[in-house]
C-alpha cells in the first residue's frame, strides 16, 4: 500500500564525490527532523524559499557545514514540507547525514517517490510525472524537447478536454437510464457520433506519433552493415570519433553487435555495428550474420557499405538483396581515397555516396543523409509526441472503446451497452493521466525512477 504520512530522505544529486551533495527531506516532518540536526537559526520559525547557512551536528560532533534551503508546504515539489541540505559531495559526509536524519525519524526513499508524492498530492497527472524521468535520462535535444513538452502538459491537456467533452456525453446517456420507462433521449447521438469522430481522429494522430517519439527518445537504430574489411568499424570510429570498436585487418573480428549512441544534429541515433554479410563456414560468424539480419529489420536505417575496390558485379549483387528489404538504406561506398576515377564512373549508375572512413573524407555528408533519409531535418519536436509505450496502448484500446460505440449508434443498441462503452474508453484515457490508477501500476512506473527524484 503505497502512503506518504511519514518523512522521507534521499540523495538527490548523483552518488559518487563531487562539490556539492544535495539531500532531499519531504513530508510532515521534514522541516523538524532537518532542525534537529541543523545548528544555526530555528528552521522551524523561518520563512518558506530561504536558505540558511548552518553545521550538522551528531550530538556534539560536527559532520559538515551546509546550506538549508526550506519549501513550506504547498509550495515544494512534493506539495509537502521539504527541506534540501546542499552539503560537501563527500561520500562519507552524505551517508552519515543521511544516517543522522533517519535516526531522527526520516525513512530511506525509495526510487521516484518525492515525484510519486508530487503526483498523489496533485502538482501534476500520471504523464507528466513519467516525463520527468524521461527529462532526467534525455541526452539529445530532441529527446529533451519530447519530454519538456510532455512534462509541461501539452499532451496531457489536449487529452483532458477530450475526456471532459465525453463525460458530458457519459453522464447524458446515464441520464436517460435513469427515465428509461420514459423512452426520452438527452444525448444527442448524432452530436456523439460528431465527437468520437473528433476524439479518434486525434487520437489516431497521437498512435501514430509514437513511431517517431520513441525513436526520438530512446535514438534512432542504425545498422552499419555490409563485408568484412570494407570498413565498418573504421567508419563508426569515424562517426564517433573514439576507438571503440575494434578495427582490424583480420576478416571478421567484429564478432558481435555493438551498440553505440551518438548525437548528429540534435537527435540520437544508435548505432549498431556488426559483422559482416556473407556466406560463412565458421559458426561463430555465421550466428553473426543471422543475428546482422535481426538487426537489419529492427533498424529504422541501413547504412550499407561496400569496398569501392571490389569488382562492379559483387556490388551489384550486393545492391540487388537490398532492395528486396524494407528498412531504408543508405549505399556507402567506402576507400574513395583509393579509387580511379574510372572506378567512381563504372559505380555512378548506383545511388552512392563516396566516403573514406580512413581518412575523414565525406562524413560530414554521411551526417545529413542520415538525417535526410530518416526525415528528421526541420523536425517540429513542439508537435504532440507520443513516447510512452504505456500510453499508446492505452490510447489504442481508448480508441477500440470508442469505435464499438460507433458501431453501436448505427446498429441501435440499447444506451445501456453505449455507456458500458464510454466508460470503458473514459477508463483507458484516465489511465494515462493517472485518474485511474491502481498501487501495481504505480509501484511499476516509478521504481524505475532514480532514488532521490
Ligand atoms: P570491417 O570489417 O568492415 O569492420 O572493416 P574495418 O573497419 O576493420 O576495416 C578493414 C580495413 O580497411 C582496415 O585495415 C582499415 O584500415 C581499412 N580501411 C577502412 N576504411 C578505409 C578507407 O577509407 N580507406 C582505406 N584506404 N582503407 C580503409
Amino acid at each position: 500500500m503505497i502512503t506518504n504520512s511519514d518523512t522521507i530522505v534521499a540523495l538527490s544529486t548523483p552518488q559518487g564525490s563531487g562539490a556539492i551533495g544535495v539531500i532531499r527531506l519531504s513530508g510532515p516532518d521534514a522541516i523538524a527532523i532537518a532542525n534537529k540536526a541543523f545548528a544555526g537559526k530555528d528552521l522551524e520559525k523561518q520563512a518558506s524559499h530561504t536558505l540558511h547557512f548552518g553545521l550538522i551536528k551528531d550530538g556534539e560532533s560536527i559532520i559538515d557545514e551546509v546550506v538549508a534551503g526550506l519549501f513550506i508546504a504547498p509550495k515544494s515539489y512534493t506539495k509537502e514540507n521539504v527541506v534540501e541540505l546542499s552539503c560537501h559531495g563527500s561520500q562519507y559526509i552524505i551517508q552519515e547525514i543521511i544516517r543522522l536524519l533517519i535516526k531522527l525519524g526520516a525513512r530511506a526513499a525509495k526510487p521516484g517517490e518525492f515525484t510519486l508524492r508530487a503526483f498523489l498530492n496533485g502538482a501534476f497527472d500520471l504523464s507528466q510525472a513519467e516525463a520527468v524521468a524521461d527529462l532526467i535520462a534525455s541526452n539529445s535535444q530532441a529527446s529533451h524537447d519530447v519530454a519538456m513538452q510532455q512534462m509541461r502538459g501539452g499532451f496531457a491537456n489536449e487529452l483532458k478536454q477530450l475526456r471532459d467533452e465525453l463525460i458530458h456525453f457519459a453522464s447524458m446517456i446515464e441520464l436517460e437510464l435513469d427515465f428509461a420507462e420514459e423512452d426520452v433521449e438527452f444525448a444527442n447521438r448524432d452530436q456523439l457520433k460528431q465527437l468520437i469522430l473528433k476524439i479518434n481522429t486525434v487520437l489516431n494522430k497521437l498512435i501514430s506519433s509514437f513511431e517517431l517519439g520513441n525513436v526520438l527518445k530512446n535514438g534512432v537504430p542504425v545498422v552499419i552493415a555490409g563485408k568484412p574489411n570494407v570498413g565498418k568499424s573504421t567508419l563508426l570510429n569515424a562517426l564517433l570519433n573514439e576507438e571503440r570498436a575494434i578495427v582490424s585487418d583480420i576478416a571478421g573480428t567484429t564478432r558481435d553487435t555493438i551498440e553505440d549512441e551518438m548525437n548528429i544534429g540534435g537527435v540520437a541515433f544508435r548505432f549498431i555495428d556488426t559483422a559482416g554479410i556473407r556466406e560463412t563456414a565458421d559458426i561463430i560468424e555465421a550466428k553473426g550474420v543471422e543475428r546482422t539480419l535481426e538487426k537489419m529489420k529492427q533498424a529504422r536505417l541501413i547504412i550499407y557499405m561496400v569496398d569501392g575496390n571490389e569488382p562492379i558485379e559483387a556490388i551489384e549483387a550486393q545492391v540487388k538483396g537490398l532492395e528486396g528489404q524494407e528498412v531504408p538504406f543508405v549505399l556507402l561506398v567506402n576507400k574513395v581515397d583509393t579509387l580511379a576515377e574510372s572506378t567512381k564512373f563504372a559505380l555512378s549508375r548506383f545511388n552512392v555516396h563516396y566516403i573514406s572512413a580512413k581518412q575523414n573524407i565525406g562524413i560530414d555528408d554521411l551526417k545529413d543523409i542520415l538525417l535526410d533519409t530518416v526525415k528528421f531535418k526541420n523536425l517540429d519536436t513542439n508537435e504532440t509526441l507520443v513516447t510512452n509505450i504505456r500510453h499508446v496502448e492505452a490510447l489504442k484500446r481508448t480508441e477500440a472503446a470508442l469505435s464499438k460505440v460507433l458501431d453501436n449508434l448505427s446498429s441501435q443498441v440499447t444506451s445501456d451497452f453505449i455507456a458500458m462503452d464510454i466508460k470503458q474508453a473514459l477508463h483507458y484515457l484516465g489511465e494515462i493521466t493517472g485518474e485511474v490508477t491502481t498501487d501495481d501500476l504505480l509501484e511499476n512506473i516509478f521504481t524505475k525512477f532514480c532514488i532521490g527524484k
